[in-house]
């Protein structure tokens, strides 16, 4: 018998190979855990950014789920995009039948080349229906603006931030400080359910190849979730993995190139 835990993301599709669905399947190989995969939209983009969105029937997102909830026996679940209200509540309507292991969500929300992810009438559906289900969060600072409904400046307002987003039900927030507070270091503060809080650090580092980087950050914590380790160990080697996959991201494409990690 050759067996693995087995990990699922229901994420949105990325022909260029960097972000979404792809980079999430190219982390769980390369941190050794099986991946299977939900599609819940169809972007059009490459690394110069998203053009446009298409829609999948709901239908083919419910049966997608389905046939993944009759043959595995899924460990961990990331959930990315989500692009809708309704989408967000047939994920949400699905989880609650299912044990699917503890479940990472990234709030996608916008694109780095400025295009909408998540519909804006989807925000409110997201905080009620889905939060509560999900063990951890990992927003970058403009998403905890939007999910805690306040404005973050300081250090502090990214650990009260995180607090409030738990009042919506998630037991963890990660709130990570990667492109807005200002110095050398990109700073993110994991607030867990005990109230206890951890900041992890790393240098920034300059560079355009970024595209991708909250998919594969999250993608690795699930990844280590999947295969037992804890919430605070997961997210100690996703840092460091996402460390290294900003500084080995790659030229490809004429826009923002994908975080790359060779195993
Ligand atoms: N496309 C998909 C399908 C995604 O899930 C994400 C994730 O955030 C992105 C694009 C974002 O890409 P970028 O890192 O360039 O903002």
């Amino acid at each position: 018998m050759n067996t693995t835990k087995q990990a699922l993301t229901i994420a949105g599709f990325d022909s260029g190979g960097g972000a979404g669905m792809q980079a999430d399947l190219k982390v769980f190989q390369e941190r050794q855990i099986f991946g299977t995969c939900v599609l819940t939209a169809l972007p059009i983009q490459n690394t110069c950014g998203v053009q446009k969105v298409y829609d999948l029937p709901l239908e083919a997102i419910k049966d997608q789920l389905a046939v993944i909830a009759e043959d595995f026996d899924i460990d961990v679940t990331k959930i990315g995009m989500l692009f809708s209200k309704e989408i967000i509540q047939l994920v949400s309507d699905f989880l609650k039948t299912v044990d699917f292991g503890p479940i990472v969500l990234d709030p996608v929300m916008v694109a780095k080349s400025g295009h909408a992810l998540l519909k804006e009438s989807a925000i409110q559906t997201l905080k009620e229906e889905l939060l509560p289900l999900v063990t951890i969060v990992t927003p970058n600072i403009p998403e905890a603006e939007i999910l805690a409904n306040m404005s973050i400046q300081t250090k502090e307002d990214m650990v009260l931030a995180g607090q409030k987003i738990q009042q919506l039900g998630v037991k963890h927030v990660v709130v990570k400080g990667g492109h807005h507070i200002e110095g050398d270091l990109s700073e993110d503060v994991l607030v867990l359910d005990n109230q206890e809080s951890y900041w992890l650090k790393n240098k920034r580092i300059d560079t355009k190849n970024t595209h991708g980087t909250g998919c594969t950050f999250s993608a690795c914590m699930a990844a280590e979730l999947g295969k037992g380790k804890s919430v605070l160990e997961s997210l100690q080697i996703a840092k460091e993995y996402i460390q290294a996959a900003i500084s080995d991201g790659i030229d490809v494409g004429h826009g923002h190139g994908p975080t790359n990690h060779w195993a």
